[in-house]
């Protein structure tokens, strides 16, 4: 459990190099085989920064895909988030206008990091379309922050097991990866995070090209809890749009008996 107090100063802090040894130390440990190549290969073969396209110089850099410049462009901001979906509020005091006209949703929180425009854009599409995987290891570190901050205001245990978003029926056949799924791998594997896969995703329509209640339609009963329902989890995804998914994967769960579910995704749009 040792690894699993992130910190967000923790790329660029002056025992960064020692600290990211460690960290190499214990994914060689961890990893099978092919894993173990994949990383040889991204540090044999260091790409590009995902954000300005600049040679990564360093193994830290390596170890995350962004330059320490771009790297520092994504800090998390502490400003005031809706108590409903998490995303910024302007004038309001506790809960913003969409969420005050909408129904209520089927989680207790959401933390929502950074605005899907952009940068953010940019390094996500390099991330999921490109080859820059190591960027999995930047979002991990990123949201386990955003979430170690929640877990101070309202005491969430560290026991607590981590859900990923599960992707769309067949596709870790066809794509060979799941960009949420290889989220879920770095959190077990460098920071020993307890991460529970009891959600299935069964065929269903693409979502992108579809409205805030198609997509609900589209999904409803599509998302389904597969196993025993953990009392209290983190539910964790890439990006945050209507929030359809989040709220099927939150009611898949609640209704297989959760009692406190806690969404958190990397990108809002
Ligand atoms: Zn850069
Ligand atoms: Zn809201």
């Amino acid at each position: 459990m040792g690894d699993y107090i992130c910190n967000e100063n923790t790329i660029f802090a002056k025992k960064a190099k020692q600290i990211r040894k460690r960290r190499i130390n214990i994914s060689m440990e961890t990893l099978n085989l092919s894993k173990k190549l994949c990383l040889l290969g991204e540090f044999l073969f260091p790409l590009n920064c995902a954000a300005c396209g600049g040679t990564l110089l360093s193994e830290e850099e390596a170890w995350i895909g962004l330059c320490g410049e771009c790297a520092e462009s994504f800090p998390l901001k502490s400003e005031k988030r809706c108590a409903v979906c998490g995303r910024p509020l302007i004038s309001e005091l506790e809960v913003c206008m969409n969420c005050r006209k909408n129904a209520e949703n089927a989680y207790d929180s959401m933390t929502l990091l950074y605005p899907y425009t952009g940068r953010e854009q940019q390094v996500l599409k390099a991330y999921k379309f490109g080859k820059h995987r190591s960027l999995a290891r930047f979002f991990s570190e990123k949201i386990l922050y955003a979430m170690n901050g929640l877990r101070a205001g309202k005491a969430l245990p560290l026991e607590v097991p981590w859900i990923p978003v599960p992707p769309r029926a067949g596709k870790l056949k066809t794509a060979g990866w799941d960009q949420v799924e290889l989220i879920a791998q770095t959190l077990e594997n460098l920071y020993h995070v307890p991460v529970l896969r009891c959600l299935k995703r069964l065929a269903s329509k693409t979502q992108k090209k579809l409205g805030k209640s198609e997509r609900m339609t589209n999904l409803k009963g599509r998302i389904i809890c597969s196993g025993e329902a953990p009392e209290e989890a983190i539910v964790f995804d890439d990006v945050f749009t209507t929030g359809s998914t989040m709220k099927v994967c939150a009611e898949a769960l609640k209704s297989a008996g959760s009692k406190r579910i806690h969404g958190v995704c990397l990108f809002y749009g």
